[in-house]
């Protein structure tokens, strides 16, 4: 798994899985790169 930000490769228990209202997820390495996933709107 990777990280949908960065694309550095996440460890298994690792990182966070974020789902967003209309029930798609994506999944990121840290704090850090949820907040520019969610903020670039992709
Ligand atoms: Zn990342």
């Amino acid at each position: 798994m990777k990280c949908d930000n960065c694309g550095k490769e996440i460890k298994v228990g690792r990182g966070i899985m974020y789902v967003r209202n209309d029930g798609t997820y994506f999944s990121v390495c840290s704090k850090k790169c949820l907040i520019k996933k969610l903020r670039a709107k992709s």
